[in-house]
């Protein structure tokens, strides 16, 4: 437990902390989009997918989802913890985060056994039967104690904790973004070994700018292939050395949003595809507060979709929600927000509801990777848990989405089943 002393102030510093590490909050209603510019409802897309009706074309469906983050506080939790001694500028040792959480909800059981972490999102993934699982792996998974000098927060989880992600089966794990490389090359080096050797595909880091570069293929039986690309931005927080070089390990972080950048990707895909692939990109961009898109990301990403063979754009950073757009047919999520993680009782931006998760699950159409309908489960987090979100919380998540996606052309509805469907 925590001294009392510290515990009056240790709130206000994890809330200064937190704005130190993830930059100046930037809430309020996107100003660079065209409302009705695109968009698949009543504004006249010319490609409506979602009156394709159910099962009259072959189908590949996903489950997406934002920030896993099982190092620090969760993996003091799991069976085989790391050292907790961490080098923050205010928290010196990893189990004071399972004390802010347990003083916020409750206690933890410890050790916790591997699944616990998905809680109630392992019957949804159980009954949606998704064909592929991917999520943004937002911690190095190591031994290593090379820690990355000054970044102030580095996320490390011990390798034999790895089977908390084999226990809900995640195909890959996206590595571009700012924490694989937490604990140094010895740490990237590990985290890679230890998700191969417990056969999690991954893209977006590598020991050298080819491997980064280098999209992840996986077969889905029956269903073709699927194309999973990593990348990043400095605006996530990703320390601009941390990008690899010819001959330095690092991860696939890309300077700007220019022509060249998606002749890059596009060639990255070119390499790879196949007739009748699928491919998402998968994209560490844009700090961790507000619902703001940039007008570069949205410009971005429909160049990803019409330039670089995108079908997919699996945008995370966020601890939050972000806008849905369809664009061409295609999905673009810019931000799915957090997902497991231990940032419970951390105060200060308690109006974005970090605490409430989403899982995405889209369906595409295998022939030409366009959306034929989403879904998604509203869930909180509570006690390092996933558990199903109220009926009041899935409604705020609802008009949370609406609020700032209108301006792109997408509403949400939500059930009697307190799921979400995008109309
Ligand atoms: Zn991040």
């Amino acid at each position: 437990m925590l001294a009392d002393s510290r515990k009056g102030n240790l709130r206000f510093l994890l809330s200064l902390l937190l704005l130190l590490t993830t930059g100046v909050p930037s809430p309020g209603k996107d100003s660079s989009a065209t409302p009705g510019e695109v968009g698949f409802d009543s504004q006249g897309s010319p490609e409506p997918t979602l009156d394709t009706p159910p099962g009259s074309e072959a189908t590949i469906t996903l489950f997406l989802c934002g920030d896993v983050m099982t190092g620090r506080g969760i993996d003091q939790v799991l069976p085989h913890s790391s050292d907790p001694r961490i080098h923050e500028p205010f928290v010196k040792n990893a189990k004071d985060y399972v004390a802010i959480a347990e003083r916020a909800n409750g206690p933890i059981p410890q050790p916790i056994d591997f699944s616990y972490i998905w809680g109630d999102a392992l019957e949804e993934l159980d009954q949606m039967r998704p064909d592929l699982r991917i999520v943004n792996l937002e911690t190095s998974v190591t031994t290593s104690d090379e820690f990355w000098q000054g970044k102030g927060i580095n996320y490390r989880m011990h390798p034999e904790n790895v089977p908390c992600l084999s226990q809900a089966n995640i195909d890959y794990c996206s590595l571009a973004n700012n924490h694989t490389l937490d604990w140094g090359y010895s740490g990237l080096a590990e985290t890679m070994e230890t998700l191969a050797r417990a056969k999690i595909s991954f893209a977006g880091a590598g020991l050298n700018l080819q491997e980064a570069r280098k999209p992840a293929v996986i077969e889905v039986e029956d269903k073709g292939r699927v194309i999973l690309l990593s990348l990043c931005t400095t605006s996530s927080g990703v320390p601009s050395d941390w990008a690899a070089a010819e001959n330095t390990p690092g991860i696939n972080l890309i300077r700007n949003f220019s022509d060249k950048t998606i002749r890059g990707l596009a060639e990255d895909v070119r390499q790879v595809k196949q007739a009748g692939d699928i491919v998402v990109a998968s994209i560490h961009w844009g700090g961790n507060w507000g619902y703001e898109i940039p007008k570069a990301h949205r410009t971005f990403a429909h160049k990803l979709i019409d330039e670089a063979g995108v079908d997919v754009v699996h945008g995370h950073s966020s601890h939050h929600v972000r806008p849905i757009e369809v664009y061409r047919g295609k999905l673009i999520l810019y931000g799915c927000g957090d997902f497991i993680n231990d940032y419970e009782g951390i105060g200060g931006y308690e109006d974005f509801r970090d605490d409430l998760a989403l899982m995405y699950f889209p369906r595409l159409s295998s022939a030409t990777g366009q959306l034929i309908d989403l879904q998604m489960t509203p869930l909180q987090i509570k006690r390092f848990r996933l558990q199903r979100a109220s009926k009041t919380d899935a409604r705020w998540l609802r008009d949370t989405l609406n609020r700032y996606s209108g301006a792109f052309g997408s509403q949400v509805i939500l059930s009697e089943d307190n799921r979400l469907y995008l109309q």
